[in-house]
């Protein structure tokens, strides 16, 4: 693939990934504020303990989220530099396959492990 293509490609991953954060930032406020709302008799509760649950899934998802996110950054600077889809550790090219499913890799798949 050509740089403009891949280019595309991973704008369109990398807006995927923000999509994503943005979706999850905002699940988290409306739980905030639901929490908020009940009474501070959160332990007698059964809803206090479910939300406080949800809570911390929907923390631990936009954690991974932020991650991608960064990881999206630094993917656009590599194919800026003309780095992006070679292999950090052994300098090959990353096949393609590996890319699609990853799009942000910067190893390949024998180096990962
Ligand atoms: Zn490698």
């Amino acid at each position: 693939m050509d740089p403009e293509r891949w280019r595309t490609f991973l704008t369109e991953q990398q807006e995927r990934v923000r999509d994503r954060t943005r979706r999850l930032e905002a699940e988290l406020k409306t739980l905030v504020r639901a929490r908020r709302g009940e009474s501070d008799d959160d332990e007698h509760d059964p809803e206090g303990e479910t939300l406080s649950a949800r809570w911390s899934m929907l923390a631990g998802l936009l954690e991974s989220a932020r991650e991608d996110e960064w990881q999206a950054e630094r993917a656009m600077a590599r194919l800026a530099s003309g780095a992006y889809g070679v292999c950090d550790s052994c300098g090959r090219p990353i096949p393609f396959p590996q890319l699609e499913v990853r799009p942000f890799r910067e190893r390949c798949v024998s180096c990962s492990v």
